[in-house]
Parts: structure tokens; sequence; C-alpha cells
């Protein structure tokens, strides 16, 4: 998997690469993570990447020559233009970052855990020519509800998200297959009875399409008074097994009912 960031501060990715899971995934060629100064594509004297908006109204706007030129640069293809729209080498896709994209979801991660080729377009100011989104980027993804003021931190999520889901690049596989978020789960009616009464389909079982990891616990096992619950001492796996799918799905309910689907 190939990772290209495109962004006025490259320094800026030092820091995130270069901890945990990531750093062992680019030590041992699971990834590679390559930083490209958009300022390089620029011609003018003032290596100017952005300009006032047309319109009018306050701040700059990324232009959109330097972006395609970056892209294309990267990707060793021209990329169009109205007259000529070209398409990009199979399974490699360029990712804007914007706060007005499509909500940037586990099951993204898990489809871009597939592409061979990430190429991020960060944004900053006010944003970027819209004719970037239109023409370039194959997908605009934002990662929450909430503006920052670049698109670094978000390209740096993702790349984090999906760096995860490629096989080999946790220590234990098992990890990424049963915490928060992780595929279609289903769960016996004995845990369906602790977060609702209302009967499914076929009387028996709860569907989550997604749900959020149970709590964990370690010593120790009485901390200020605040004790570890009992089950989880007590040695029994499939009484541990049952309190723990009871446990996710009270958290769910409690912190995010939006993810409970019946
Ligand atoms: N005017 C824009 C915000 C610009 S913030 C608006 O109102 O939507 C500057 C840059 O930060 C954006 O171009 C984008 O690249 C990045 N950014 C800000 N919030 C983001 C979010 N939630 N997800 C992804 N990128 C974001």
């Amino acid at each position: 998997m190939r990772f290209d960031l495109i962004t006025i501060f490259p320094e800026f990715f030092a820091g995130p690469l270069d901890h945990g899971i990531l750093r062992r995934a680019r030590e041992t060629g699971l990834v590679e993570v390559q930083v490209q100064d958009l300022r390089v594509f620029t011609q003018d004297r003032h290596r100017s990447v952005d300009d006032r908006p047309f319109g009018g109204g306050e701040g700059m706007v990324l232009k959109p020559e330097p972006l395609f030129e970056a892209a294309e640069a990267i990707l060793g293809r021209n990329l169009g233009s109205a007259e000529q729209p070209s398409a990009l080498a199979p399974k490699t896709a360029i990712v804007l970052m914007s706060a007005a994209g499509k909500l940037f979801r586990q099951e993204t991660a898990r489809r871009y855990a597939h592409i061979d080729r990430l190429v991020f377009l960060c944004g900053r100011y006010e944003g970027v020519d819209e004719r970037v989104a239109d023409h370039l980027a194959t997908e605009e993804i934002s990662v929450g509800d909430y503006v920052l003021s670049g698109g670094e931190l978000p390209a740096m999520l993702v790349i984090d998200a999906v760096t995860r889901l490629i096989p080999g690049a946790l220590g234990n596989e098992a990890s990424s297959k049963n915490e928060s978020f992780s595929e279609v789960r289903h769960f016996a009616g004995r845990a369906e009875a602790a977060v609702s009464s209302t009967p499914t389909g076929d009387g028996s079982r709860i569907e989550a399409r997604t749900l959020l990891d149970f709590p964990h616990y370690t010593r120790p096992a009485d901390f200020r008074g605040w004790k570890v619950p009992e089950v989880l001492i007590g040695g029994n796996h499939a009484e541990v097994a049952n309190w723990r799918r009871a446990a996710a799905l009270e958290k769910t309910q409690r912190n995010r009912p939006d993810l409970l689907l019946r």
C-alpha cells in the first residue's frame, strides 16, 4: 500500500508517522508514505498556492493548477482536462480532505485497505477550488462534523485507520476483528433483552451493523474502591463472553444509539 500526501506543510507528518503500528508498518514495508510539498508545483516567483475567491468573501482558496500538477507528477500520468478527461490507474484513489465531504467511517477504511495507492490532497485556508473536487479527486472525505484548519490531521487519521486493517500491521491479527465498528455481529436473545424489549424479525436475535468495543479492565482489581466486574475475575470463559456482549450492547446504546439497527 502506498500513501502520498500533498500538502503545504510537509514537516507536519514527521511525528505521527514515526510511532507504533504506523512506524512498524513502514519499517517492514507493508506501507510506504511519501509527502509532497505543494509549493514545488508552483510556477510564479512567490510560489503561491492560493488566491482570492471569485465572487468575493473572506479568506483564500487553494488554486487548482499546483494540486493537479502535483498529483500528475506523483502518479506519472496526465490527469486530463474538460476536453480530454482521463482515468486513473486501477486500484488508485485521490482523496480530497474536506469538511464538506462524505463522512469517513470504518467501512470506508475497509474499502481503502484494498486499494494499492491512495493520494491525499490536504486543504488549507477557506478550502480548495471546487474543480479539484469535481475533476481531480475521486472522493471528497470528511473525518467528522467539525471544521479543522487543514487537511493534514484528517489525512493522518485516514492513514492510521487504513494501515491497521492491512494484514500483518497489527501484532495480534485477531485484534482488528473484534473491536469497535468491526463488521456485522450477531447477538443471542439474552443480550437483546439487555438493550431492548422490541421483538426482532425471528424473535431471537438482534443484529447490530456495527457495535462499540466492550469495556476493558486491567489490574488493580480494586482501584480506589472502584472494582472490576466480578465476572471478569472468575475465569468462566462463557460468562465472560456473555458479559462482554451485553456490555458492548449497553455501551453502544448509551453512547451511540444511532449505530444500533434492528
Ligand atoms: N470553508 C471550509 C473549511 C475549510 S478548513 C468549510 O466550511 O467547509 C481548511 C481545510 O481543512 C479544508 O480544505 C480541509 O482540507 C480541511 N478540513 C477541515 N475540516 C475537515 C474535516 N472535518 N474533514 C476533513 N478535512 C477537513
